[in-house]
């Protein structure tokens, strides 16, 4: 997933920057509101994790702004532990949900990945051919034939994000910029020669489960059962 990251105290805004990146997940961070205002408004996002104390705004500014521009992406506010007022102020503004500081990192993950499913509105479990993925425990299964319980196929975080992507949900075409956009950070874009041959690499690690990547020329890439497949 791709998120942005509101937070102005450097030493804070790295450590969960780091964490994000190390479960697979793209990162653009801001200091000011300033800097969320532009990414925000010139970047897709999964969701965003908003610090409400910033040098030159408050971060509800911010997304009172977005809010009232239609922009419906997910916000996670940091607010100060037991600042009720903070807390109301921030789903006022049109939050979706809050963290209290300090918190532990692998809660910041979990809240997000939450509010993503929460708003993609989407199933826990989906199934393309032999192809199970399960999102809330971030795995893939491969249906066996015949009897026995599904394998489960290990995928690097990024081949993983791409997959969810592109299964999320399955048989819609998902085009070459957004699948590069989630794959990419801001400033160092993934070419359309280096996404093929991912795919290409993925493609083949699905082989035998009864799913595959399919490309449209021009249009994109769809995962759908394989014809003559573990179906
Ligand atoms: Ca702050």
């Amino acid at each position: 997933m791709r998120f942005l990251l509101v937070e102005d105290e450097a030493v804070l805004r790295e450590v969960v920057q780091n964490s994000l990146i190390q479960a697979g997940h793209r990162v653009d961070a801001a200091a000011t509101a300033e800097q969320a205002r532009h990414l925000w408004r010139v970047q897709p996002f999964d969701a965003v994790l908003l610090d409400l104390n910033l040098p030159d705004a408050n971060g509800l500014d911010v997304l009172r702004e977005q809010r009232k521009r239609g922009d419906r992406t997910p916000v996670l506010v940091l607010t100060a532990r037991n600042r009720t007022d903070e807390r109301i102020a921030g789903l006022d503004a049109g939050a979706d949900d809050y963290l209290g500081k300090p918190f532990e990192l692998a809660e910041v993950e979990a809240r997000l990945r939450a509010l993503v499913r929460r708003a993609q509105g989407a199933e826990d479990r989906t199934e393309v051919g032999g192809l199970l993925l399960d999102r809330r425990a971030r795995r893939l299964f491969v249906r066996a034939r015949g009897a026995g319980p599904p394998a489960e196929l290990e995928l690097p975080a990024r081949e993983f994000e791409v997959l969810l992507e592109l299964m999320t949900p399955p048989g819609r075409v998902v085009n070459k910029q957004t699948l590069s956009d989630k794959l990419s950070g801001f400033d160092d874009a993934l070419g359309h020669n280096a996404l093929e041959a991912f795919v290409s690499r993925l493609r083949r690690k699905l082989h035998g489960s009864g799913a595959t990547i399919r490309t449209l020329r021009g249009l994109g890439y769809l995962v759908e059962p394989e014809k003559g497949g573990a179906e």
